[in-house]
């Protein structure tokens, strides 16, 4: 008999009860480092008494009116994102792929507006990764997230990841809108995009007029050790997805954009009911006011430092396991040579939680808080699951 749960899921056979820092606790009493967080959403661990006041504060007071009325809790986060960023105004949602819809829609519509329908091409990268919905799935592309969900919306065209002559053919085509890409590539294995080749292709759009949109999804909200990951290469976007740790673990997304970019979304374009609810605003709001801080920032960039140093040796220590590290501040891929799910299980039995993406890599995505300690048990948990791994056999 079917799983009354749609079976879409290969799940690990664990199941958390409760949650401190960046410790999980399983139904049967084990203790698990929490390396995933939940896929680079719990930003500030579990539990954190902010965000768990902020939700239950708001939970006594109003849970949900709809977008028919003001919201104050999300008119106070919208303005500390602006503030925070390069965007003059955003866009509420409940999840990473609805602010790919809103992506796609606000880029066509900007042309349309133009008197310009024909430039609607959204080029994309191979290797991306921007969500589960009809638009996401076409941005992205690959065979596994698309094959048997034909017909695929239609324009989109993608190239191959960091070729730079290729890009810039694609560029100067007249039908192209936007181009949409991760600053780093999360699903895909962890995998920057230089600093240099943003600044690029920044320079590209200007040129020719191509709205640049940043999926932060993953990489945003402090991950990278900015605020957001295209801070580093000192460019802005024009349009930028967010969701994953913006709600610490809430459901929550944002879309932001420039004025510009944005002056075709009118009354009426566009909607969501649950969309920037009070609930998900507080929490929200709380996220922001820890995370936009420089100084928890720059303890990223430290913690950062220490568990790159650390997984820099787990390499060397096991060679046969690990071919390198990749990433940037606590988004970190550790690419394997033996079977990445292996790597996944042996972390499990050691009580640590790592997650799998593409290119044979596993993602370390901690809270972005954890303990200096922590850091120091899960390279020591981590050093011993590699032990347990068998070595790529040496042919
Ligand atoms: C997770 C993710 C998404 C999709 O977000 P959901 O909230 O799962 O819809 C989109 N883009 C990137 C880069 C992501 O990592």
């Amino acid at each position: 008999m079917m799983s009354p749960i749609l079976p879409t899921y290969n799940r690990a056979p664990l199941s958390f009860v409760s949650g401190e820092g960046a410790w999980l606790v399983e139904k049967d009493g084990r203790r698990f480092l929490d390396l995933g967080a939940g896929i680079a959403v719990n930003v500030l661990g579990h539990a954190h008494p902010k965000l768990t006041e902020a939700l239950t504060r708001q939970a006594g007071q109003l849970w949900h009116t709809s977008n028919l009325y003001h919201i104050p809790q999300q008119e106070e986060l919208a303005d500390r994102l602006v503030a925070a960023t390069f965007a003059d105004t955003c866009f509420f949602t409940n999840s990473g792929t609805e602010a790919c819809e809103l992506a796609v829609k606000m880029a066509r519509k900007y042309w349309f507006d133009k008197g310009q329908p024909e430039r609607n091409v959204i080029l994309a990268f191979t290797g991306s990764f921007h969500g589960r919905s009809a638009a996401g799935i076409a941005a992205a592309g690959s065979e596994k997230m698309t094959k048997g969900f034909g017909p695929l919306l239609p324009g989109f065209r993608h190239l191959p990841f960091g070729d730079h002559e290729a890009l810039k053919a694609a560029m100067a085509e007249p039908d192209v809108a936007a181009v949409i890409l991760e600053p780093v590539q999360g699903e895909g294995g962890i995998i920057p995009v230089p600093d240099v080749c943003l600044k690029g292709l920044r320079e590209l759009c200007d040129k020719t007029g191509v709205l640049m949109i940043l999926d932060e999804v993953q990489c945003g909200m402090g991950r990278t050790g900015k605020l957001f990951a295209h801070e580093w290469a000192g460019i802005a976007p024009d349009i930028m997805m967010v969701a994953k740790g913006i709600g610490g673990g809430f459901p929550l997304g944002a879309l932001l954009a420039t004025e510009a970019a944005a002056s075709g979304m009118t009354a009426g374009t566009h909607g969501s009911t649950y969309g920037g609810n009070p609930l998900a605003c507080a929490v929200g709001n709380a996220v922001m006011e820890i995370v936009a801080d420089e100084a928890f920032l720059s303890e990223v960039r430290r913690k950062a430092g220490l568990m790159r140093q650390g997984l820099e040796g787990l390499v060397a220590a096991h060679p046969d396991v690990f071919e390198l590290v990749r990433g940037s501040g606590l988004m970190l891929g550790l690419k394997c040579k033996v079977p990445a799910g292996d790597v996944v299980q042996a972390a499990y039995a050691q009580e640590v939680c790592i997650v799998p993406a593409a290119d044979n890599t596993v993602r370390l995505l901690p809270p972005l808080n954890i303990e200096d300690e922590d850091i120091r048990e899960a390279i020591a948990r981590l050093d011993h699951a590699a032990a347990s791994v068998a070595p790529a056999s040496v042919a």
